[in-house]
């Protein structure tokens, strides 16, 4: 297996606590899949509604920011992708997202600071469109969360903005056979270009959140990436007609919770 590095160089003002958090995985999380919970959508049950049922949902530290991107310190952090190059996923539409689960093993992250170091495991993937996450006050067209769990049962995510322009090639297989809301299939798709999902080198942001669906679980770890990536016209339109008219007024996309500066940490990636 390739391994996919990223340094991750703590910014000035840093705030230490975040990442003491991300080392220690403060308390078990729950929820990790997108939901199935018939409480909350999109429309009538909407985000401004969540926390009625969801009290974690009116927390203090919310997902997703606008990432206010500033410039990075020198640090001693790292981040390193270890994804098998091809791997088989099982796809389906929880009626929120387009999830692709993963077989166990196939994908891992790591992230070392300092001495200590601790490893999160690739469960699925899935996508929202419009983004969640801004970069300096603007959203894209979609985005793509890689959810890892460690042993202890913290999430890291990892969170990729796609604007229109190439056709991404690492969805392909996966965008050949895309659930509607109403389709209750599992769908085998072979030979996804895992590795292919992470790109080759970009720049991140971390900083400590929640799951941007109800239960709105807190103390995730968010590795944000600053390289906009890519869907084609085709591929963007497919997606957005999901999670489109009256269910989906505004896409399946949870507004800007709050805006993250000080508790950001810069992030190096790299292809070793
Ligand atoms: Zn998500």
């Amino acid at each position: 297996m390739k391994r996919l590095s990223i340094s991750v160089r703590a910014m000035v003002g840093l705030a230490v606590g975040a990442l003491v958090a991300l080392l220690a995985g403060v308390g078990p999380a729950s929820g990790v899949n997108d939901g199935g919970d018939p409480e909350w959508d999109y429309a009538e049950n909407g985000p401004t509604t969540w926390a009625d049922s969801f009290p974690t949902c009116g927390g203090d530290f919310q997902s997703p920011v606008d990432v206010q991107e500033v410039t990075a310190g020198e640090g001693g952090a790292e981040l390193v992708f270890d994804y098998d190059r091809r791997s088989d996923v099982t796809v389906f539409n929880n009626s929120h997202t387009v999830e692709a689960e993963v077989e166990a093993g196939a994908g891992s992250i790591e992230v070392k600071i300092g001495d200590e170091s601790k490893s999160y495991e690739l469960l699925q993937f899935h996508f929202h469109t419009p983004s969640e996450h801004e970069l300096s006050g603007y959203d894209q067209e979609a985005e793509m969360h890689l959810v890892h769990k460690a042993e202890d049962g913290s999430l890291a995510v990892v969170g990729v903005l796609f604007e229109n322009g190439r056709r991404q090639s690492a969805l392909t297989r996966i965008w050949r056979d895309l659930p509607d809301v109403d389709d209750e299939r599992e769908i085998d798709v072979r030979h996804v270009p895992l590795r292919s999902l992470v790109p080759a080198k970009a720049d991140a942001y971390h900083y400590v959140g929640s799951l941007t669906t109800p239960p709105c679980t807190e103390n995730v770890d968010w590795f944000v990436l600053d390289r906009i990536d890519t869907m084609s016209r085709g591929q963007l339109r497919e997606l957005r007609h999901i999670f489109s008219g009256l269910e989906f007024p505004s896409g399946n996309a949870r507004p800007i919770q709050r805006t993250v500066v000080d508790d950001l940490d810069a992030v190096d990636l790299s292809r070793d």
